[in-house]
Protein backbone atom coordinates (compact mmCIF):
# COMPACT_ATOMS: atom_id res chain seq x y z
CA UNK A 1 0.00 0.00 0.00
CA UNK A 2 1.65 3.25 -1.09
CA UNK A 3 0.67 6.49 1.00
CA UNK A 4 -1.73 8.78 0.07
CA UNK A 5 -2.45 12.29 -0.06
CA UNK A 6 -5.36 14.25 0.39
CA UNK A 7 -7.53 14.19 -2.29
CA UNK A 8 -6.21 18.09 -4.72
CA UNK A 9 -3.27 17.87 -2.99
CA UNK A 10 -1.39 17.30 -6.35
CA UNK A 11 -3.13 19.84 -8.25
CA UNK A 12 -0.85 22.31 -6.42
CA UNK A 13 1.78 23.51 -8.61
CA UNK A 14 5.47 24.38 -7.12
CA UNK A 15 6.29 28.02 -6.96
CA UNK A 16 8.69 29.41 -8.83
CA UNK A 17 11.12 31.46 -6.66
CA UNK A 18 13.58 33.63 -8.97
CA UNK A 19 17.33 32.47 -9.21
CA UNK A 20 19.84 34.14 -7.02
CA UNK A 21 23.25 33.42 -8.63
CA UNK A 22 24.84 33.15 -12.28
CA UNK A 23 27.50 30.60 -12.52
CA UNK A 24 30.71 32.01 -13.28
CA UNK A 25 29.99 35.50 -12.22
CA UNK A 26 30.50 37.18 -8.33
CA UNK A 27 28.68 40.28 -8.89
CA UNK A 28 25.26 39.69 -9.68
CA UNK A 29 22.29 42.20 -10.09
CA UNK A 30 19.37 40.85 -8.77
CA UNK A 31 16.47 42.25 -10.44
CA UNK A 32 14.23 39.21 -10.69
CA UNK A 33 12.38 39.27 -6.85
CA UNK A 34 11.35 43.12 -6.47
CA UNK A 35 13.24 43.53 -3.78
CA UNK A 36 14.10 46.84 -2.11
CA UNK A 37 17.60 48.24 -3.49
CA UNK A 38 18.06 50.23 -0.27
CA UNK A 39 17.08 47.05 2.02
CA UNK A 40 15.07 47.66 5.03
CA UNK A 41 15.61 51.28 6.87
CA UNK A 42 18.21 51.09 9.32
CA UNK A 43 15.94 51.14 12.26
CA UNK A 44 15.05 47.77 11.77
CA UNK A 45 18.55 46.46 11.32
CA UNK A 46 19.14 47.64 15.08
CA UNK A 47 15.47 45.96 15.85
CA UNK A 48 17.32 42.76 14.70
CA UNK A 49 20.38 42.99 16.70
CA UNK A 50 18.35 43.82 19.62
CA UNK A 51 15.82 40.97 18.82
CA UNK A 52 18.80 38.20 18.85
CA UNK A 53 19.04 38.64 22.57
CA UNK A 54 15.76 37.63 23.18
CA UNK A 55 15.23 34.58 21.32
CA UNK A 56 15.19 32.66 24.12
CA UNK A 57 11.42 33.91 25.17
CA UNK A 58 8.57 32.92 23.31
CA UNK A 59 6.95 35.63 20.95
CA UNK A 60 3.92 37.59 21.60
CA UNK A 61 1.13 35.55 20.79
CA UNK A 62 -1.39 38.96 19.50
CA UNK A 63 1.26 40.62 17.56
CA UNK A 64 -0.15 43.88 19.38
CA UNK A 65 2.57 46.16 19.51
CA UNK A 66 3.05 45.55 15.78
CA UNK A 67 -0.75 46.03 15.04
CA UNK A 68 -0.43 49.33 17.17
CA UNK A 69 2.52 50.51 15.26
CA UNK A 70 1.15 49.60 11.85
CA UNK A 71 -2.36 51.41 12.70
CA UNK A 72 -0.62 54.21 13.99
CA UNK A 73 1.82 54.94 10.66
CA UNK A 74 -1.41 54.15 7.96
CA UNK A 75 -4.00 55.35 10.23
CA UNK A 76 -5.93 52.00 10.51
CA UNK A 77 -7.68 50.68 13.51
CA UNK A 78 -5.27 48.24 15.11
CA UNK A 79 -8.50 45.26 16.06
CA UNK A 80 -8.66 45.35 12.04
CA UNK A 81 -4.77 44.09 11.75
CA UNK A 82 -3.84 40.37 11.25
CA UNK A 83 0.04 39.87 10.74
CA UNK A 84 1.42 36.92 9.16
CA UNK A 85 4.47 34.88 7.84
CA UNK A 86 4.20 37.43 4.58
CA UNK A 87 1.10 38.07 2.95
CA UNK A 88 1.00 34.94 1.54
CA UNK A 89 0.48 33.52 4.74
CA UNK A 90 -2.68 36.08 5.16
CA UNK A 91 -3.63 35.19 1.71
CA UNK A 92 -3.94 31.43 3.30
CA UNK A 93 -5.66 32.43 6.02
CA UNK A 94 -8.26 34.08 3.79
CA UNK A 95 -8.76 31.52 1.43
CA UNK A 96 -8.37 28.62 4.32
CA UNK A 97 -11.72 30.07 6.35
CA UNK A 98 -13.74 30.80 3.50
CA UNK A 99 -13.45 28.21 0.90
CA UNK A 100 -12.84 24.26 0.62
CA UNK A 101 -13.79 22.04 -1.46
CA UNK A 102 -15.97 22.78 -3.96
CA UNK A 103 -15.72 26.41 -3.82
CA UNK A 104 -14.30 28.41 -6.47
CA UNK A 105 -11.37 31.57 -5.86
CA UNK A 106 -11.83 33.79 -9.18
CA UNK A 107 -7.99 35.23 -9.84
CA UNK A 108 -6.85 37.02 -13.13
CA UNK A 109 -5.37 35.77 -16.40
CA UNK A 110 -2.12 37.49 -15.39
CA UNK A 111 -2.78 37.06 -11.15
CA UNK A 112 0.34 36.73 -9.17
CA UNK A 113 0.70 32.92 -9.28
CA UNK A 114 0.45 32.23 -5.59
CA UNK A 115 -3.22 32.51 -6.07
CA UNK A 116 -4.00 29.12 -7.77
CA UNK A 117 -1.68 27.21 -5.35
CA UNK A 118 -3.36 29.29 -2.05
CA UNK A 119 -6.72 27.98 -3.69
CA UNK A 120 -6.08 24.59 -4.02
CA UNK A 121 -4.45 24.19 -0.73
CA UNK A 122 -7.83 25.17 0.65
CA UNK A 123 -8.80 22.41 -1.17
CA UNK A 124 -10.82 24.42 -3.11
CA UNK A 125 -10.84 25.55 -7.15
CA UNK A 126 -9.21 28.56 -8.91
CA UNK A 127 -11.09 30.11 -11.29
CA UNK A 128 -8.70 32.05 -13.97
CA UNK A 129 -10.88 34.79 -15.61
CA UNK A 130 -9.37 36.90 -19.20
CA UNK A 131 -7.81 40.61 -18.79
CA UNK A 132 -8.33 43.24 -21.39
CA UNK A 133 -4.53 44.32 -22.54
CA UNK A 134 -3.15 43.79 -19.23
CA UNK A 135 -5.18 45.23 -17.17
CA UNK A 136 -7.92 43.49 -15.05
CA UNK A 137 -11.76 43.98 -16.06
CA UNK A 138 -14.38 43.85 -13.51
CA UNK A 139 -17.13 43.53 -15.43
CA UNK A 140 -15.41 39.41 -16.87
CA UNK A 141 -14.61 38.60 -13.00
CA UNK A 142 -18.33 39.36 -12.53
CA UNK A 143 -19.44 37.58 -15.11
CA UNK A 144 -17.70 34.62 -13.93
CA UNK A 145 -19.00 35.13 -10.21
CA UNK A 146 -21.46 31.69 -9.19
CA UNK A 147 -23.24 30.72 -6.32
CA UNK A 148 -19.64 28.76 -5.36
CA UNK A 149 -17.75 31.97 -5.38
CA UNK A 150 -16.27 32.71 -2.08
CA UNK A 151 -13.10 35.03 -2.70
CA UNK A 152 -11.49 37.05 -5.66
CA UNK A 153 -7.94 37.50 -5.68
CA UNK A 154 -6.70 40.95 -6.66
CA UNK A 155 -3.14 42.60 -6.67
CA UNK A 156 -3.51 46.20 -7.46
CA UNK A 157 -1.14 46.90 -8.42
CA UNK A 158 -0.54 44.18 -9.83
CA UNK A 159 2.41 41.69 -10.57
CA UNK A 160 3.91 41.25 -12.94
CA UNK A 161 2.12 43.64 -15.11
CA UNK A 162 2.61 46.78 -12.36
CA UNK A 163 -0.95 47.77 -14.22
CA UNK A 164 -3.59 49.27 -11.80
CA UNK A 165 -7.47 49.51 -11.89
CA UNK A 166 -8.56 52.91 -11.61
CA UNK A 167 -10.01 53.47 -7.72
CA UNK A 168 -13.38 54.19 -9.25
CA UNK A 169 -13.14 50.81 -11.07
CA UNK A 170 -11.71 49.20 -7.93
CA UNK A 171 -15.24 50.58 -5.86
CA UNK A 172 -17.75 49.59 -8.39
CA UNK A 173 -16.03 46.02 -8.38
CA UNK A 174 -15.89 45.88 -4.66
CA UNK A 175 -19.55 47.30 -4.18
CA UNK A 176 -21.13 45.05 -7.20
CA UNK A 177 -20.11 41.54 -5.15
CA UNK A 178 -22.63 39.84 -3.83
CA UNK A 179 -21.90 40.24 -0.32
CA UNK A 180 -21.34 36.42 0.17
CA UNK A 181 -18.03 36.67 -1.97
CA UNK A 182 -15.01 38.51 -0.11
CA UNK A 183 -12.71 40.54 -2.18
CA UNK A 184 -9.21 40.49 -1.55
CA UNK A 185 -7.48 43.47 -2.63
CA UNK A 186 -3.20 42.16 -2.55
CA UNK A 187 -1.27 45.69 -1.98
CA UNK A 188 2.05 44.28 -2.09
CA UNK A 189 2.77 46.94 -4.45
CA UNK A 190 0.65 49.86 -3.23
CA UNK A 191 3.14 52.22 -1.52
CA UNK A 192 4.68 52.50 -4.72
CA UNK A 193 1.47 53.75 -6.73
CA UNK A 194 0.72 57.27 -5.61
CA UNK A 195 -2.24 58.58 -3.86
CA UNK A 196 -3.44 55.28 -3.15
CA UNK A 197 -4.71 53.78 -0.07
CA UNK A 198 -4.20 49.79 -1.32
CA UNK A 199 -8.29 49.32 -0.81
CA UNK A 200 -8.27 51.09 2.90
CA UNK A 201 -11.27 53.21 2.82
CA UNK A 202 -13.44 50.12 0.76
CA UNK A 203 -12.27 48.17 3.86
CA UNK A 204 -13.40 50.66 6.20
CA UNK A 205 -17.13 51.11 4.36
CA UNK A 206 -17.87 47.30 3.25
CA UNK A 207 -18.20 44.37 5.27
CA UNK A 208 -16.05 41.69 2.59
CA UNK A 209 -13.30 43.26 1.71
CA UNK A 210 -9.95 42.69 2.31
CA UNK A 211 -6.61 44.76 1.95
CA UNK A 212 -3.24 42.56 2.71
CA UNK A 213 0.18 44.32 3.02
CA UNK A 214 3.78 43.09 2.93
CA UNK A 215 7.37 44.26 4.61
CA UNK A 216 8.40 42.51 2.19
CA UNK A 217 8.86 45.40 -0.70
CA UNK A 218 9.23 49.00 0.22
CA UNK A 219 10.39 47.90 3.72
CA UNK A 220 12.67 45.90 2.71
CA UNK A 221 12.22 42.83 4.71
CA UNK A 222 11.63 40.11 2.41
CA UNK A 223 13.89 37.87 4.03
CA UNK A 224 12.23 38.16 7.70
CA UNK A 225 8.80 37.02 5.94
CA UNK A 226 6.18 39.68 7.24
CA UNK A 227 2.46 40.90 5.93
CA UNK A 228 -0.37 41.80 7.67
CA UNK A 229 -4.43 42.06 6.61
CA UNK A 230 -6.71 44.81 7.22
CA UNK A 231 -10.45 43.93 7.50
CA UNK A 232 -13.47 43.67 9.00
CA UNK A 233 -13.31 42.87 12.21
CA UNK A 234 -15.50 39.67 12.27
CA UNK A 235 -13.26 38.23 8.91
CA UNK A 236 -9.80 39.31 11.14
CA UNK A 237 -11.46 36.96 14.06
CA UNK A 238 -12.58 34.14 11.89
CA UNK A 239 -8.66 34.49 10.42
CA UNK A 240 -7.15 34.47 13.92
CA UNK A 241 -8.91 31.43 14.89
CA UNK A 242 -6.56 29.33 12.36
CA UNK A 243 -3.30 31.23 12.87
CA UNK A 244 -0.80 29.36 14.63
CA UNK A 245 0.01 31.52 17.75
CA UNK A 246 3.28 32.00 17.41
CA UNK A 247 3.59 32.38 13.78
CA UNK A 248 6.04 35.51 14.31
CA UNK A 249 9.15 35.17 15.68
CA UNK A 250 10.23 38.43 17.85
CA UNK A 251 12.95 38.83 15.43
CA UNK A 252 10.11 39.64 12.66
CA UNK A 253 7.77 41.26 14.69
CA UNK A 254 10.50 43.69 16.39
CA UNK A 255 11.97 44.21 12.86
CA UNK A 256 8.50 45.34 11.12
CA UNK A 257 7.16 47.62 14.23
CA UNK A 258 10.89 49.87 13.66
CA UNK A 259 10.23 49.49 10.07
CA UNK A 260 6.64 51.08 9.93
CA UNK A 261 7.99 53.25 12.88
CA UNK A 262 10.30 54.90 10.36
CA UNK A 263 7.91 57.73 8.43
CA UNK A 264 10.69 58.90 6.06
CA UNK A 265 11.48 55.56 4.63
CA UNK A 266 8.14 55.14 2.27
CA UNK A 267 8.70 58.51 0.83
CA UNK A 268 12.53 58.42 0.31
CA UNK A 269 12.06 54.84 -1.39
CA UNK A 270 8.95 55.49 -3.48
CA UNK A 271 10.92 58.77 -4.81
CA UNK A 272 14.08 57.17 -5.89
CA UNK A 273 11.54 54.00 -7.21
CA UNK A 274 9.46 56.64 -9.07
CA UNK A 275 12.72 58.28 -10.71
CA UNK A 276 14.15 55.00 -11.81
CA UNK A 277 11.02 53.50 -13.44
CA UNK A 278 10.33 56.46 -15.72
CA UNK A 279 14.08 55.94 -16.75
CA UNK A 280 14.01 52.34 -17.96
CA UNK A 281 11.08 52.76 -19.19
CA UNK A 282 12.03 55.29 -21.15
CA UNK A 283 14.83 53.51 -22.04
CA UNK A 284 13.38 50.10 -23.06
CA UNK A 285 10.75 52.12 -24.93
CA UNK A 286 13.87 53.68 -26.83
CA UNK A 287 15.10 50.63 -27.38
CA UNK A 288 11.50 49.56 -29.25
CA UNK A 289 10.94 47.08 -26.38
CA UNK A 290 7.33 47.28 -25.35
CA UNK A 291 6.12 48.27 -21.52
CA UNK A 292 2.73 49.62 -19.71
CA UNK A 293 3.35 52.33 -17.43
CA UNK A 294 4.06 50.71 -14.17
CA UNK A 295 2.95 51.83 -10.69
CA UNK A 296 5.06 49.56 -8.73
CA UNK A 297 9.11 48.69 -8.44
CA UNK A 298 9.21 46.78 -11.49
CA UNK A 299 8.41 46.85 -15.17
CA UNK A 300 7.42 44.40 -17.66
CA UNK A 301 9.42 44.69 -20.61
CA UNK A 302 7.58 42.73 -23.52
CA UNK A 303 9.93 41.87 -26.54
CA UNK A 304 8.84 40.61 -30.00
CA UNK A 305 8.28 36.85 -28.94
CA UNK A 306 9.46 33.87 -26.66
CA UNK A 307 12.34 33.66 -28.41
CA UNK A 308 13.55 37.27 -28.52
CA UNK A 309 12.82 37.19 -24.50
CA UNK A 310 14.98 34.32 -23.76
CA UNK A 311 18.15 35.72 -25.77
CA UNK A 312 17.36 38.93 -23.93
CA UNK A 313 17.76 36.83 -20.71
CA UNK A 314 20.86 35.08 -21.69
CA UNK A 315 22.00 37.97 -22.52
CA UNK A 316 21.55 40.00 -19.40
CA UNK A 317 22.86 36.79 -17.46
CA UNK A 318 26.03 37.02 -19.68
CA UNK A 319 26.73 40.41 -17.87
CA UNK A 320 25.62 39.29 -14.69
CA UNK A 321 22.38 40.62 -14.53
CA UNK A 322 19.10 38.34 -13.11
CA UNK A 323 15.56 39.09 -14.41
CA UNK A 324 12.67 37.26 -14.18
CA UNK A 325 11.06 35.34 -17.14
CA UNK A 326 7.31 35.68 -16.85
CA UNK A 327 5.94 32.92 -19.13
CA UNK A 328 4.08 31.23 -16.34
CA UNK A 329 1.84 34.36 -15.48
CA UNK A 330 1.06 34.28 -19.70
CA UNK A 331 3.58 36.20 -21.05
CA UNK A 332 6.59 34.03 -23.10
CA UNK A 333 7.62 37.03 -24.59
CA UNK A 334 7.86 38.73 -21.28
CA UNK A 335 10.80 39.62 -18.74
CA UNK A 336 9.94 41.37 -15.34
CA UNK A 337 12.61 43.90 -13.99
CA UNK A 338 12.97 44.85 -10.92
CA UNK A 339 13.83 48.85 -10.76
CA UNK A 340 17.57 48.85 -8.89
CA UNK A 341 18.76 52.13 -7.62
CA UNK A 342 20.50 54.79 -10.02
CA UNK A 343 23.57 52.87 -10.35
CA UNK A 344 21.75 49.54 -10.90
CA UNK A 345 19.20 50.97 -13.65
CA UNK A 346 22.48 52.08 -15.44
CA UNK A 347 24.28 48.71 -15.31
CA UNK A 348 20.77 47.44 -16.94
CA UNK A 349 20.04 49.58 -19.58
CA UNK A 350 23.52 49.72 -20.94
CA UNK A 351 22.87 45.82 -20.96
CA UNK A 352 20.04 45.98 -22.86
CA UNK A 353 21.65 48.75 -25.30
CA UNK A 354 24.67 45.89 -25.50
CA UNK A 355 22.33 43.68 -26.47
CA UNK A 356 20.37 45.63 -28.93
CA UNK A 357 23.88 46.80 -30.72
CA UNK A 358 24.38 43.28 -31.48
CA UNK A 359 21.07 42.77 -33.11
CA UNK A 360 22.18 45.55 -36.02
N1 LIG B 1 1.26 39.52 -3.66
C1 LIG B 1 1.96 39.87 -4.74
C2 LIG B 1 1.24 40.50 -5.87
C3 LIG B 1 3.34 39.63 -4.79
O1 LIG B 1 4.03 39.95 -5.89
C4 LIG B 1 3.98 39.03 -3.68
C5 LIG B 1 5.45 38.75 -3.65
N2 LIG B 1 6.03 38.38 -4.81
C6 LIG B 1 3.18 38.68 -2.59
C7 LIG B 1 1.84 38.94 -2.60
C8 LIG B 1 3.73 37.96 -1.39
O2 LIG B 1 4.66 38.68 -0.73
P1 LIG B 1 5.14 38.32 0.74
O3 LIG B 1 4.60 36.96 1.08
O4 LIG B 1 6.61 38.39 0.68
O5 LIG B 1 4.51 39.37 1.59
Amino acid sequence: MSLTPQAGIMNIALYEGGKSSIAGHSDVLKLSSNENPLGPPPAAMAAIAQAASEVHRYPSTDHAELRAAIGQSYGLAPEQIICGVGSDEVLQFVCQAYAGVGDEIIYTEHGFSMYPILAHMAGATPVQVAEAERVVSVDTILAAVTERTRVVMLANPANPTGTMLPDGELERLARSLPATVILVIDGAYAEYAEGYDGGASLVVELPNVLMTRTFSKVYGLGGLRIGWGYGPREMIDVMTRIRQPFNLSTVQLQAAQAAVEDMDWVPTCTVLNAAQRARLAGALRQLGVACDESHANFVLARFADEAEAAAVDLALQGEGILVRRVAGYGFPEGLRMTVGNEAQTGRLIAALTNWRETQA
